[in-house]
C-alpha cells in the first residue's frame, strides 16, 4: 500500500502526459493514490492502443493522438521528461497556472519520511559510468543501493520500494531536471557541459541552467570538474544549504578540498583531517577500467560523492575494482596484427568522441553518423596530430570530411559513401588496411546512429562482429 506523504494527490485531476517507459507507471501509481487521472498521448498506433486498454480502467482515461491539449480540470501535469517545454500543452498550464512534474518530481514527492537520500549525476558525457561506479563503491561499502533514474532503472520504484534503500545513485538528464524543481540531493555532480539537446532546451544558456539544477538545495558537497569552468559556476549560483561545500575533482594533483591524481594514486584532499597539509589514498589509477584520463575522472566524482556520505577509502578502492564498464563505451574488442580495436559506439556526440580520441595516439579512426546539427571543427582541430587516418561513413559523414580537410589535410580520409548497415564491416576493413602494429582503431563516432543502425548498440555489435571476422594472423602489409 504506498502513501502519499504530500497528502494533495487524493481526488485530484492530474494530467499524465506520454505513455511510455515514465508515463505508464506514474499513471498507475497516481491511480492507486486517489488520483483522476487522464493519460495524454501523441501517438495513435497499434501499440499506444494496447498499453491504452491494459491501462484504462475506474479513475484512469487514456486520450490518443492528441497530446497538446490540455483536458479540462486538470490542476497538475505529470509529464515523461522527453516532451519539450514549448509543446502547446505546456504553453497551456502556464497560462492556467498548472504546475507540471516530471517522472522525477514524482517519485521525490513520494519519499517518506526517513526515505533514502540521493548521490546525483549529470554532466553531458559520463553519467552512466560514473553512476555505476558510484553504486558499486556505495556496495562495496555495505549500503543497500542501486543506480537508478535515466540509466533506466525507474526512480519511482525504487522510491517506493517495500524494503527501502539506505541511499540511491541517481542519473539525471537534463531533460529529467528541468521537470524537477523541488528536487534536493544530498549530494550532487556536473561531469562537464558541452553543446548537447539544444534543440529541446532552446539555448546553450537554457540547457547549462536545468543542468545547474542538480546542485540546489545540496546538503554536504557540490562536486565540480576543475577543468570545466561553466560547472564550478553553477556551483556558485546554486542555492544549498549552510555549511554544504564546494568540492572540485581533477586528473591532475587536487589542491585543498580536491579530489585528484597524484603519481599513480587517486588521492582526496577534501573529505580528510588537516586537508591542507594531508592527502588520502584511494586507489590506484589502474583501479580505474578502462584508466584513461576522463574515465579516471568519472572515478574521481563517483569516489567524491561516496565520500560526501561519509564512504571510506578502502571502500572506494573496492568499488572501482569491482566495476565493469558497459558495453560500447571505449570497450576493448581485440587486438588483430598487433592493431588495438576500441569500440566507443556510445560516443554519439563530438565531447564525447573528443574525450576518447584524447586516450589514443596513433588511431585510425572509424567516424559519421547523424550529426544533429554538430560543429566537428574543433574535435577534429585537436585529434589531428594522433589521426593516422579516418574511414567515415553515415548521413552526415561530408561534414567530418570537410572538418578534416580544413584542420588536417595530410590525414588520410577514406570516404565510404555509405549508409546501409553492412558499411561498418567495410569500414572496418578499411581501418584495418590503413592501420599499423602499435596503432588503435577507434570507431568514436560523434554522431548518433539511427540513420544507419536501430541504437548505439547495434551499431557497437556491428563493429565487434567485423573485427571478429577480420582473420587473425593477416598483416596490414599484406593486405596493401
Ligand atoms: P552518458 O550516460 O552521459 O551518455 P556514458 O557513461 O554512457 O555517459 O558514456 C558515454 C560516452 O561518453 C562514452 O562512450 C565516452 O565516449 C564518453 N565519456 C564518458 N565519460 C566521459 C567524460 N567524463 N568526459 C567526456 N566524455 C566522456
Amino acid at each position: 500500500m504506498i502513501q502519499d506523504p504530500t497528502g494533495e494527490l487524493a481526488g485530484r485531476h492530474v494530467t499524465v502526459a506520454g505513455l511510455g517507459v515514465s508515463g505508464i507507471p506514474a499513471a498507475r501509481v497516481l491511480r492507486e493514490l486517489g488520483a483522476e487521472v487522464t493519460v495524454v498521448n501523441d501517438g495513435d498506433d497499434e501499440r499506444s492502443r494496447r498499453q491504452a486498454a491494459e491501462l484504462e480502467g475506474p479513475g484512469v482515461t487514456v486520450r490518443l493522438g492528441d497530446g497538446d491539449t490540455l483536458p479540462e480540470g486538470t490542476s497538475l501535469i505529470v509529464t515523461a521528461p522527453g516532451w519539450r517545454p514549448d509543446k502547446p500543452l505546456f504553453t497551456a498550464a502556464a497560462e492556467a497556472g498548472v504546475p507540471v512534474w516530471g517522472d522525477v518530481e514524482l517519485a521525490w514527492r513520494l519519499r517518506g519520511p526517513g526515505a533514502a537520500p540521493w548521490l546525483a549525476v549529470t554532466g553531458t558525457n559520463g553519467k552512466t559510468t560514473t553512476v555505476r561506479m558510484l553504486a558499486s563503491i556505495l556496495e562495496a561499502a555495505g549500503l543497500r543501493t542501486a543506480a537508478v533514474g535515466n540509466i533506466g532503472v525507474s526512480l519511482l520504484d525504487a522510491v517506493l520500494a517495500d524494503e527501502p534503500y539506505d541511499v540511491l545513485a541517481v542519473e539525471l538528464s537534463s531533460y529529467q531536471l528541468h521537470w524537477a524543481p523541488s528536487v534536493r540531493p544530498h549530494s550532487a555532480v556536473v561531469l562537464n557541459v558541452a553543446p548537447d539537446h539544444l534543440d529541446w532546451h532552446g539555448s546553450m544558456e537554457a540547457y547549462i541552467a536545468d543542468k545547474g539544477r542538480v546542485y540546489e538545495g545540496n546538503e554536504v558537497a557540490c562536486v565540480y570538474n576543475v577543468a570545466d569552468p561553466v560547472t564550478e559556476e553553477l556551483v556558485r549560483r546554486a542555492d544549498v544549504v549552510e555549511g554544504c561545500r564546494a568540492i572540485g575533482f581533477t586528473p591532475g594533483a587536487p589542491a585543498p578540498s580536491q579530489l585528484g591524481v597524484v603519481e599513480g594514486l587517486l588521492v582526496d584532499r577534501a573529505f580528510v583531517d588537516n586537508r591542507h597539509s594531508h592527502a588520502q589514498e584511494l586507489a590506484e589509477v589502474r583501479d580505474v577500467d578502462p584508466p584513461v584520463p576522463h574515465n579516471i575522472a568519472n572515478a574521481l566524482a563517483a569516489a567524491a560523492l561516496a565520500r560526501a556520505f561519509g564512504v571510506e577509502p578502502r571502500a572506494v578502492r573496492d568499488g572501482l575494482r569491482a566495476f565493469r564498464p558497459d558495453p560500447h563505451r571505449i570497450e576493448h574488442v581485440a587486438d588483430v596484427d598487433g592493431v588495438r580495436y576500441v569500440d566507443d559506439s556510445k560516443a554519439t556526440n563530438t565531447h564525447a568522441a573528443e574525450a576518447s580520441l584524447g586516450a589514443y595516439d596513433p588511431v585510425v579512426w572509424i567516424a559519421g553518423g547523424l550529426a544533429k546539427g554538430a560543429s566537428f571543427d574543433e574535435l577534429v582541430a585537436k585529434a589531428a596530430k594522433r589521426l593516422r587516418a579516418a574511414v567515415l561513413i553515415g548521413a552526415d559523414r561530408a561534414l567530418i570530411r570537410e572538418a578534416l580537410a580544413r584542420h588536417a589535410p595530410d590525414v588520410p580520409v577514406v570516404d565510404l559513401d555509405r549508409t546501409d548497415t553492412g558499411a561498418m564491416a567495410a569500414a572496418v576493413h578499411e581501418a584495418a588496411r590503413l592501420a599499423r602494429p602499435g596503432d588503435t582503431v577507434l570507431m568514436a563516432p560523434a554522431c548518433a546512429s539511427m540513420d544507419m543502425f536501430t541504437n548505439y548498440h547495434a551499431r557497437g555489435e556491428a563493429f565487434a562482429a567485423a573485427v571478429r571476422d577480420l582473420a587473425p594472423g593477416r598483416s596490414a602489409a599484406q593486405e596493401r
